[in-house]
């Protein structure tokens, strides 16, 4: 039982929603959904709809914004009124603020940013509907949509959280694990090299239950990174046939 009362690992450790520890929720993406953008993905993890779309290389405005040097990478995080049970105010706030932040820097380790100088590339997230990691579900559709807009990168990156709920460390939290839990761990990778890109944590997890859920994180991604490798192959043997 939880510190608040609330069961949500059984005594044989299933969940609430029947997974295992260290099973995700389904994923389902696909790659090529949006005809004006120059690449899009929508993704679906468990109860999460979102949806990605990428801009560019392009001239970049404001101009004092440009780097001489290289590309920079807007990314721009939306949560829809209707993405959540009580409806959010639309617009930005200092959550979004920070969950663009960290995609737009996740996602300049691997983007060959150097090739565009001045230029910008502009990725949206918009999360049609919620259920706890989103932020891991927005960056993992942006790196395929960025792959689906022919953009030169190093790897696709995939993300997932772990964390800790009723005392267990469980991978990809939903909403009640999330909201009742003790821990939530986002983490991004380069698979290639298994470099982490985004490392976030809210709440407290013992330093051997740290190194655990990085540990199952990592290998999520893995898994993911599958599930985006599966998407762009099906995008492109799709379009070979048309
Ligand atoms: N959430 C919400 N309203 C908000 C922000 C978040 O209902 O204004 C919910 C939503 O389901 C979200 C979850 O809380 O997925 C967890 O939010 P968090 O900030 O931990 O980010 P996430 O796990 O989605 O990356």
């Amino acid at each position: 039982m939880s510190e608040n009362g609330i069961t949500m690992v059984d005594e044989n450790g299933m969940r609430l929603d029947g997974r295992t520890a260290e099973e995700h929720r389904p994923i389902k993406i696909e790659a090529g959904v949006l005809k004006n953008a120059d690449g899009s993905a929508y993704l679906e993890i468990g109860k999460n709809k979102v949806l990605a779309a990428v801009y560019g290389p392009r001239e970049c405005h404001p101009r004092h914004m440009q780097n001489p040097t290289r590309a920079i990478i807007q990314c721009k995080y939306n949560m829809q009124a209707y993405s959540v049970g009580d409806r959010k105010r639309p617009g930005t706030d200092r959550r979004s603020t920070e969950i663009s932040k960290i995609i737009s820097e996740a996602l300049e380790n691997v983007v060959l940013t150097e090739l565009y100088p001045r230029a910008s590339i502009d990725v949206y997230i918009e999360i049609l509907q919620a259920n706890a990691g989103t932020r891991c579900a927005g960056l993992t559709a942006a790196s395929v949509a960025l792959a689906d807009a022919g953009i030169p990168m190093r790897d696709i990156i995939p993300a997932i959280a772990s964390g800790k709920a009723d005392g267990h460390v469980l991978l990809d939290l939903n909403k009640e694990e999330d909201n009742f839990g003790e821990a939530d761990v986002p983490m991004a990778i380069v698979p290639g090299t298994d470099e982490i890109v985004l490392l976030q944590m809210d709440g407290h997890m013992t330093r051997e239950e740290f190194d655990r859920a990085i540990e199952m994180g990592v290998a999520a991604c893995h898994e993911v990174s599958d599930i985006q490798k599966d998407a762009l192959r099906r995008r492109y043997s799709a379009e070979g046939c048309e």
